[in-house]
């Protein structure tokens, strides 16, 4: 299982040299036109037999309408959001600087896990810096040169027990089940209790996406919600990169908004629209809990939305379809039965998500879409007792039993829920591979069908027993 790690640290200290040098290669978005790609860039690493996503926080060097600090502090803080890991990384040649102390102690509070490196320490007019990194409270300093290629041995060494923690974590979800003792019937009711620690709150936003093709009604929607003018409001303003992220209370639920359509509005150079758009269509999807697909009520599903959408189930995200510009159809009837029928032949793995008609607009049915929003997240966050699923999954075999290849019918032992976010199940039984599609696809809607779960992605493992 692979891990995030993020690259932080003030303007200069050799941030986007290591990145390059950890995805080896030179991602086709990374040029000299300012303002494009500066600001989160991503990419596939590797070091060693390593492997992992970095994120690269390069690019507050034009910051202008803000204090650097100020910046560096909320980028800082979306890094440590987003990253499993992050790498901070001070200049040796300089030695630590009180803006590298501001960094320290937010990472210090905020992250679990830090990497620190002391970078251009190729040659001894480091040694100083490489000591002083030591007085940040970060442990010990991993002394590298990014430009040279130097301490990478050290950065693997640093990387290795936190890979091998995330894999183990990975690996704890999925083993849980073979020990659970179905035998001892539960008390129903254990759902409800865990539905405390997931409700959205202030230290827990509940993070939505929107997502569409250009002109979707993307701005206008997230203007909406935000009850003002606040994305795309001149130069002043500005669509700071940073907006890519908004926090607001959205009808009383604290909300995380990633928005896409005003970083794609911020890019002027052309060519790279589209390519931008997708890019950050995709973060979106990663970073959010659930996303929206926003349609055109005019064009809607489109190869470009249906990709999107697709995405979004494929990361396992909850999805809610939002059709706009619905002030402007005339034949809304008809125009919802067609639209249905659509969804469920062109997105048949979305079966069930919610298709809530609105207008940007005018702001209709932005509560319906709201508390849709809010329902898809609690599915998403659903967990069922294992008592519950065994009753269920005995129902379920006796209605419609597994098939019997060369006359030996597979047995299904028992299941159990290994993880939330989405919806992930284990069936253990003895010869998982001969069981057909068909046949999961069978356990997997009457989950959907028995314990409302419409919508979400739910993942369902056949395991052996050995
Ligand atoms: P960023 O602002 O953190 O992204 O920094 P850059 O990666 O753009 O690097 C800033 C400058 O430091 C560039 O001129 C790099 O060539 C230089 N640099 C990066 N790594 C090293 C290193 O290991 N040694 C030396 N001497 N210079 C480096
Ligand atoms: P984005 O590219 O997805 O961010 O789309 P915009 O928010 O910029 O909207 C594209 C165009 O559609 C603009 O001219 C909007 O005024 C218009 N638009 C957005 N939402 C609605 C809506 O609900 N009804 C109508 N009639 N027009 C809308």
């Amino acid at each position: 299982m692979s891990f995030t790690l993020a690259i932080v640290g003030r303007p200069n200290v050799g941030k986007s040299t290591l990145f390059n040098r950890l995805v080896g290669k030179k991602l086709a978005l990374v040029d000299d036109q300012p303002g494009v790609t500066r600001d989160l860039r991503e990419g596939a690493a590797r070091l060693g037999d390593i492997d992992f996503t970095v994120i690269d926080t390069a690019g507050l060097e034009d910051a202008n309408d803000d204090s650097l600090q100020g910046r560096m502090r909320r980028l800082t803080e979306r890094a440590v959001e987003m990253a499993d890991v992050c790498l901070f990384m001070i200049d040796a040649r300089t030695g630590v600087t009180p803006t590298d102390e501001v960094f320290a102690e937010i990472l210090r509070k905020k992250a679990d896990h830090v990497i620190l490196a002391a970078n251009k320490g190729e040659g001894s007019a480091a040694d100083a810096g490489v000591l002083e990194a030591w007085n940040l409270g970060l442990g010990e300093p991993v002394r590298i040169s990014a430009e040279h290629g130097e301490g990478m041995a050290d950065l693997f060494g640093a990387l290795l027990p936190l890979s091998e923690t995330f894999a183990e974590r990975t690996a704890v979800a999925v083993a849980a089940a073979p020990e659970m003792d179905v035998s001892v019937p539960e008390e129903d009711g254990g759902e409800e209790e865990a539905e405390a620690a997931w409700a959205p709150s202030e230290d827990r936003p509940l993070q939505i996406a929107v997502v569409g093709r250009p002109n979707a009604g993307k701005s206008t929607l997230i203007n909406k919600i935000l009850g003002e003018d606040r994305l795309l409001t001149g130069p002043e303003a500005g669509i700071t990169r940073d907006s890519i992220s908004l926090r607001i209370d959205w009808a009383g639920t604290p909300t995380r908004i990633f928005d896409t359509a005003g970083m794609r509005k911020k890019a002027k150079v052309q060519d790279k629209v589209e390519k931008l758009s997708v890019a950050d269509g995709l973060r979106a999807v990663k970073f959010a809990e659930v996303v929206v697909v926003l349609l055109d009520a005019a064009i809607p599903f489109e190869q470009q939305d249906l990709r999107i959408a697709d995405l979004a189930e494929r990361e396992g995200r909850a999805v809610v379809v939002a059709v706009n510009k619905w002030d402007i159809e005339d034949e809304k009837q008809e125009k919802l039965k067609a639209l249905k029928e659509s969804f469920e032949r062109l997105l048949p793995q979305l079966r069930g998500a919610p298709l809530i008609t609105v207008s940007a607009k005018t702001g209709r049915g932005l509560d319906r879409l709201h508390d849709a929003i809010l329902k898809a997240h609690a599915v998403w966050n659903r967990r069922i007792s294992t008592g519950r699923l065994n009753r269920w999954l005995t129902a379920m075999l006796e209605q419609h039993p597994p098939p019997a290849p060369g006359g030996r019918r597979i047995r299904l032992r028992y299941m159990t829920q290994a993880k939330t976010r989405p919806p992930g199940f284990v069936v253990m039984c003895s010869h998982p591979d001969k069981i057909p599609d068909s046949y999961s696809r069978y356990l997997v809607n009457g989950l959907r069908a028995d314990f409302d779960m419409p919508g979400t992605p739910i993942r369902l493992t056949m395991r052996g027993q050995g």
